[in-house]
């Protein structure tokens, strides 16, 4: 199947993905980059900030978290953060360069007595002239319709890993029960924030099929984060052996062409990489980062360390005049659900 996205292919299988991931790097690279200038201004990246707004005491089970209450960990448990603080916090981000605003909490999914809060938030963020994004875990229609009539413009919520490895990482949510909240996202209207963590102890396969349920989906995420485990004392996965670089390197590449609309965000991990491997994921097709929280309230020096790469590489940061389009985007949305919908029928009628 292909979509009318400009040829955007929801069909892959697992061979051909594979395939992907086992040509020579050099090749890898090369078809990568190419299919990343079709569609981007390679010297440009987008900047996101993340903030936590509420911190630690999840119930859930994921076995590379450290905000889960099961393991012991150095994690400063918080409450769901004031709306004016989040809102500081905004301007400051907003004054660093990001275009984007993340809001996470560590919940299993919001109550109802958070959603108040919530959306005030999202309306705030949004009146700054940022673009907003929540992660809040699982979301039913009735919370989706809510945060996007707020005016929430990204939702995250990562598959995490392959359907096959998923039961070895989380226990407490199922895969399609992911998928129900990535459904109810869409439907209501917001972009989609989803994408995965490697090195979590998963096999190349894993790998693989992990990227093939992101492309497939219809339509396929606008922003791709792709993590690298962040290795956390007091968790299951603390002692899980080390992921290659090379092998993260192709995930991204693999992503960019199979995701070629698609910002790829080199998420998690990206601290503990040096500026050669910064490099080598931007031009694997990689377009997309996270300032952390931390520079909102500290002197940051990775803020200035990101800033001395960009420079190096003469990269630009995204601004966001640059990320308004004339409303294609969402008529190009509208009618690949349109698509979906049309193929679900002709699938329930057979
Ligand atoms: S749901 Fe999110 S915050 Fe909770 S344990 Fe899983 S990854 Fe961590």
């Amino acid at each position: 199947m292909t979509s009318s996205l400009e040829n955007i292919r929801h069909d892959w299988t697992l061979e051909e993905v594979n395939a992907l991931f086992n040509k020579p790097f050099n090749d890898l690279m090369f078809e990568a980059q190419t299919v990343h200038r079709q569609h981007f201004n390679a010297n440009e990246v987008q900047v996101s900030t993340l903030l936590s707004i509420k911190t630690g005491a999840c119930p859930e089970d994921c076995k590379y978290c450290s905000q889960s209450a099961r393991y012991k960990t150095d994690i400063e448990k918080e409450r769901l953060m004031e709306v004016e603080k989040v809102l500081e916090a905004a301007q400051k981000a907003k004054a660093q360069g990001s275009t984007r605003f993340c809001m996470g909490a560590a919940w299993r999914n919001p109550k109802e007595r958070d959603m108040p809060y919530v959306t005030e938030m999202v309306k705030g963020v949004k009146a700054l002239g940022l673009e907003t994004c929540m992660t809040l875990g699982m979301l039913s229609k009735e919370q989706a319709h809510s945060l996007q009539e707020a005016g929430l413009d990204y939702y995250n919520h990562n598959l995490d890993t392959s359907p096959e490895h998923y039961n070895q990482i989380i226990t407490t949510r199922t895969y399609q029960d992911r998928l129900d909240t990535l459904d109810n996202v869409r439907s209501a209207g917001m972009k989609v924030c989803s994408g995965g963590i490697v090195g979590l102890g998963e096999k190349a396969n894993d790998r693989a099929s992990l990227l093939a349920q992101l492309a497939n989906l219809t339509p396929q995420p606008e922003s791709v984060p792709i993590n690298m485990l962040v290795k956390i004392d007091g968790t299951p996965l603390a002692e899980v052996a080390e992921l290659d670089d090379f092998d993260f390197i192709r995930c991204i590449a693999v992503a960019r062409i199979m995701m070629p609309k698609s910002h790829v965000r080199l998420s998690a991990g990206r601290e503990a990489m040096n500026e050669q491997m910064q490099a080598m994921c931007f031009l694997a097709g990689a377009n997309s980062i996270f300032y952390g929280c931390k520079l909102l309230t500290a002197a940051n020096p990775e803020t200035n360390a990101d800033i001395a790469l960009f420079e190096k590489l003469g990269i630009n940061t995204e601004t966001i005049e640059s990320l308004v389009d004339d409303g294609q985007e969402e008529k190009q949305i509208q009618a690949a659900i349109i698509e979906k919908e049309n193929e679900d029928l002709f699938y329930n009628a057979g």
